[in-house]
């Protein structure tokens, strides 16, 4: 009993005493209250208003001060989930491992966390040190402390204009270096996904990986074998949709952080054929996003695996099968083989295969199937993959310039179009012609066979 006391009154970060945090004012930081989403704001005033304390945290405020736009904004607090659940109407508690609020105001949710207290020797881990259970309340020191980088441990408060600074995190930003609070070695083995997040975070932030926070990371890289797939799985999606997935893949390779963990990123990275692709598709993701135009995890996937589907399939053509079950069953085993290591959720499977299956229906520009495929939901989708494939080389700009005519066309277009397709079409792929056949019987021709 005492033994536990003592152990938490002198509880510590690996190698990171708590630290004094420095206020950082407007002028230096130079975030308004204004470009804090109003939702949050309403948050940490309903928060304060209760006499809790309440800071907007994390990836928001460290984005703000790079000049770049926030994905989202999160919320810590003192105040414990239920008691944040009972100031927010329109709220509920969610998580077990890591429990937090989601506020909802209008259209945007706001993620609420309690400040958590440092780990101790009663935290929960597995057997490689790996962090389970995470619900002990702590003091905003603490909170600070278990955060993973210096640049992620700033609290701004939108009522006073204030950033609080544990660890000299508005420094490193600005000297852009990206620090991990406390002892590296040890922080990596408490959640390996923080490796991942280094990299990725480095990346979008244009920051240096402080040589103490890159060194360990190709002995540990390992551990993120340990990870759940399903975490690995949020955290790929995070890479890949954050409007820097071509930089961020490129130093996970440069770290050799890719290799032998997650069968996708090895598919990405070391293919020589169909690289070509793969980076177009992520360019052109990555410019979506930074556009603020919508993506979807499908359609991604469905480019990083598609290069794959096509080697199944042809093998599968070759052996004999034909080309529609052939195309299906490749498909089923590309997504066999990520299922491992990569929990790609069953919606997005299913959206992966719509994609990839409308692909040869695409070849298909005679009779009624055209005017089929166009009334497709999923056509668009369909249509951007296309595009893709020919852009990278794979197939002929032709056929999708057919479709954005096609697509563009009003009804009696359509059919002059199909008309001289199927012209085309015909001159090209003419079958022999077939001696008039014996008796009153006229041959098929050739387009209607
Ligand atoms: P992004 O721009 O991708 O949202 P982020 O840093 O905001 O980056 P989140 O996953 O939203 O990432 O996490 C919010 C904050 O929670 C981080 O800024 C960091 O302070 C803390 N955090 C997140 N993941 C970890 C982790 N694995 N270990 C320690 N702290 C973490
Ligand atoms: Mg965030």
């Amino acid at each position: 009993m005492i033994r536990k006391l003592l152990r938490k009154v002198f509880r510590k970060a690996p190698g990171a005493p708590t630290a004094q945090a420095a206020s950082i004012l407007v002028e230096q930081h130079g975030i308004r209250r204004e470009m804090v989403s109003s939702a949050a704001r309403k948050v940490c005033a309903g928060l304060q208003e209760a006499g809790f304390k309440a800071y907007v945290v994390g990836g928001a405020v460290r984005d703000l001060i790079a000049h770049i736009d926030p994905k989202d904004f999160d919320v810590a607090t003192n105040a414990t989930p239920e008691e944040v659940r009972r100031i927010f109407r329109r709220s509920r508690i969610i998580g077990r491992r890591f429990r937090i609020v989601h506020v909802m105001f209008g259209p945007e949710t706001i993620e609420v966390s309690t400040f958590r207290a440092l780990h101790d020797d009663d935290t929960e881990t597995d057997e490689h040190g790996r962090v389970l259970q995470d619900n002990v309340w702590g003091s905003i020191e603490e909170d600070a402390t278990r955060r993973d980088f210096t640049v992620n441990a700033l609290y701004y408060d939108p009522t006073t204009e204030t950033v609080l600074d544990f660890h000299h995190g508005v420094a490193d930003l600005k000297q852009k270096t990206m620090r991990v609070i406390g002892e590296p070695d040890a922080r990596y083995r408490e959640d390996p996904v923080r490796m991942l997040r280094a990299v990725r975070l480095a990346a979008k932030l244009e920051l240096i990986l402080d040589p103490a926070a890159r060194r360990p990371i190709r002995e540990l890289g390992p551990l993120l074998a340990n990870v759940p797939a399903a975490r690995l799985f949020d955290e790929m999606l995070k890479l890949l949709a954050s409007g820097y997935a071509v930089v961020s893949l490129k130093r996970l390779r440069d770290e050799g952080l890719h290799q032998g963990l997650l069968p996708l990123l090895d598919v990405i990275l070391e293919q020589p054929q169909g690289a070509r692709f793969v980076w177009l598709a992520l360019e052109n993701t990555d410019s979506r996003v930074r556009a603020g135009k919508p993506i979807s995890p499908g359609f991604l996937f469905a480019t990083l695996l598609w290069n794959e589907v096509l080697k199944a399939w042809k093998a599968r053509r070759e052996a004999g099968e034909h080309t529609q079950p052939a195309l299906f069953a490749a498909m089923d085993e590309v997504l066999a083989s990520q299922a491992e290591k990569l929990a790609i959720t069953r919606r997005i499977a299913a959206d992966i295969t719509e994609i990839w299956a409308l692909q040869p229906r695409f070849e298909k520009r005679a009779g009624k199937a055209p005017f089929r495929l166009i009334e497709q939901p999923r056509f668009r989708a369909g249509y951007d993959f296309l595009r893709l494939r020919a852009e990278s080389g794979e197939i002929d700009m032709e056929l999708p310039d057919w479709w954005d005519n096609f697509a563009h066309a009003d009804t009696g277009e359509r059919e002059t179009l199909l008309v001289a397709d199927k012209k085309t079409k015909g001159t090209r792929k003419r079958r022999p012609r077939r001696r008039k056949p014996r008796g009153d019987q006229a041959p098929v021709p050739a387009e209607e066979a």
